[in-house]
């Protein structure tokens, strides 16, 4: 990378102080233990989730305080403060206990981003009780399967969903108890099998005591997106507070004044971690927008909700960028001063299309459904090198690693070397198992003591400590010799003015063991032609030299994604060559 493409953090860039100012200094002082005094002393002396993040503060001085403002394009936006977001959660714990439901059991929320959905998750976790989120667009049996993996006792979710993806499929999840339902339209539900929320919430009593729990007991089952295949659940602890508390601090610099916008949906790890607890933990206010995405209601939201810290996706960015320039000159920003974004590898357009835009480059971080919190991260402490992931933060040890065939691994410790991106175990949010697959959790460590986890994704780390994505180990293309990761050739192709989005795979060949196509989509304003296509072939030679530049480009409109915004490379590639498509569970609409 060129020094002139570096993004210099000035004063300018930083409209208060911020939490991370000495990134060297702040990991060598930080340690876990001084973590937990931050978060204060339970009464009970346990560890629970919602008392952290909701009671303490509803207790304390931010009672009034708003936690979320509901949006939706319906009706007016429903603000809730924190001290009515815990009475309701009470209520919700009390329900809960009234149908005997208890710690330990298994609660699936199956509904859009309404406030009923945030109720219940802080409620469950008030009860000990562990609470798992599925989107709400997920078809009857991709719901059946996580329900009787997670053996799911009580379903939570709307009275239209139930009747179009639950009623005739409820004699396959004999582990549910109870099917609690929500009236979309309001007022009261009478579906047979089933009972009101509404009512159960009216006769409940507002207060509770927090069921007991401790930082090693289970809080929330989270499935992974299934980018490269069938999704796996990954188990979650009522101690990854921690981590949620330190990283809102350090890589999405949450102050108290804040008006925070996660575009995540809580069916993805994103939405629960950063879309619910460390917002709350850090007494901010959040927005939560029930709509899908929308260039002009993003911006809008953006503005007229005066956000300050925005926390989205690659994808969405690629979405802003491809809805064309014309749009977000009708907006303003002035109270934005910090973006970051998670899920994908930031191509470096999307991060200087930030800069231009939003005024504000976008800081990308790294991490994964395992690890249940933020790794890698650009934080204001440091100049973001456009296509990094940053560094690690505070109280993670990254490092990259050779996997060897007989399951070991040795450290890297050379700079610019590609191998597998590995954690030190010990820090607070890391999967405790993958529910039902013992075999699979253990081959994910290795070392002495299994002192690493590894990622499964491949990366290098340069001179300087900054992390570089690579690509998935699945999707890493061996051509003639060379491994190549699909970002790099992603982000050249995005580097195209034409280009909007790109997915880049490896079609098997007889004499180069696989040669590298690309899957191209077109920003607004390009039509699709054979002279666009020997353009694209000619700049991506010119910019990634023969061995690594595609050989093949092919038109898509839309190229196929998870609901969490990844591109499935793995369907790409079935679909290149006639395979089956395998779990397409998380599949979006369309793809
Ligand atoms: P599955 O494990 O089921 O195939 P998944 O890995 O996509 O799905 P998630 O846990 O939702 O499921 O996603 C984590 C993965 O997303 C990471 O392992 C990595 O491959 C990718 N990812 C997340 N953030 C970034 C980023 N900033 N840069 C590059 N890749 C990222
Ligand atoms: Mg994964």
């Amino acid at each position: 990378m060129d020094s002139s493409s570096l993004i210099r953090k000035t004063g300018a860039d930083l409209r208060v102080a911020p939490n991370l100012a000495d990134y060297a200094a702040e990991r060598r002082r930080f340690s876990w233990e001084a973590v937990g005094r931050e978060l204060g002393a339970q009464p009970d002396g346990g560890l629970n989730i919602a008392w952290q993040a909701l009671e303490r503060h509803a207790q304390g001085a931010l009672r009034d305080k708003i936690a979320f403002r509901f949006l939706n394009r319906e009706q007016a936006a429903r603000s809730v403060s924190y001290g009515e977001l815990s009475r309701l959660a009470s209520r919700f714990c009390n329900v809960l206990r009234g149908l005997g439901i208890g710690k330990g059991e298994r609660l699936f929320i199956l509904a859009g981003r309404i406030p009923e959905l945030y109720v219940a998750l802080l409620g469950s976790l008030k009860n000990g009780t562990v609470v798992s989120p599925l989107f709400s667009a997920f078809g009857p049996e991709p719901i059946a399967t996580r329900v009787n993996l997670g053996e799911g006792a009580v379903l939570v979710t709307t009275d239209m969903l139930y009747a179009r993806k639950v009623a005739k499929w409820r004699e396959q999840m004999p582990s549910l108890k109870h099917v609690l339902l929500v009236a979309e339209e309001g007022g009261a539900t009478n579906v047979p099998g089933t009972l009101d929320l509404a009512t159960l919430m009216a006769a409940a009593g507002d207060a509770c005591d927090i069921t007991p729990t401790a930082a090693a007991d289970m809080s929330l089952l989270h499935f992974t997106s299934g980018t490269t295949g069938t999704p796996k659940g990954a188990v979650h602890v009522h101690g990854a507070v921690a981590t949620h508390w330190a990283t809102g601090r350090y890589a999405l610099d949450l102050h108290a004044e804040d008006i925070y916008w996660c575009t995540a949906d809580p069916g993805w790890v994103t939405g629960t971690s950063y879309g619910i607890v460390a917002p709350l933990l850090h007494g901010v206010t959040s927005i939560v927008d029930r709509e899908e995405f929308d260039a002009e209601r993003w911006y809008g939201i953006l503005q007229d909700q005066g956000v300050t810290v925005w926390y989205t996706a690659p994808t969405a960015i690629r979405m802003l960028m491809k809805s064309g320039a014309e749009i977000p000159r009708k907006y303003r920003f002035p109270q934005l001063r910090f973006i970051a974004s998670v899920g994908e590898p930031l191509n470096p357009e999307a991060v200087r299309w930030g800069k231009e835009v939003l005024g504000l480059p976008i800081h990308d971080n790294w991490w994964q459904t395992e690890t249940g919190g933020i790794m890698i991260a650009n934080t204001p402490a440091f100049d973001i090198k456009p296509g990094s992931m940053g560094r690690p933060l505070p109280g993670i040890d990254a490092a990259i690693v050779r996997h060897h065939e007989d399951g070991s691994a040795s450290l890297i410790e050379t700079p610019d070397v590609e191998g597998e991106l590995a954690l030190r175990r010990g820090w607070p949010s890391m999967f405790q198992a993958y529910l039902n697959n013992e075999e699979r959790y253990r081959k994910c460590f290795a070392g002495p003591n299994n002192e690493w986890y590894l990622t499964g994704d491949l990366a290098r780390r340069d001179a300087d400590g900054y992390f570089w994505f690579v690509g998935r180990a699945d999707d890493v293309i061996k051509s003639a010799g060379h491994l190549i990761g699909p970002f790099e050739v992603e982000s050249a192709l995005m580097e195209h003015p034409a280009v909007a989005e790109a997915g880049v795979i490896g079609k098997p060949d007889p004499v180069v063991g696989e040669v590298v196509k690309a899957f191209v989509s077109l920003k607004q304003g390009f039509a699709q032609s054979e002279a666009l296509r020997l353009e694209l072939l000619g700049h991506a030679r010119k910019r990634l030299g023969a061995a690594v530049a595609p050989k093949e480009i092919a038109f898509l409109t839309t190229l196929p994604r998870t609901r969490s915004g990844k591109i499935m490379r793995r369907l790409l590639k079935a679909r290149e060559l006639g395979l089956s498509e395998g779990d397409t569970s998380t599949l979006e609409a369309g793809g």
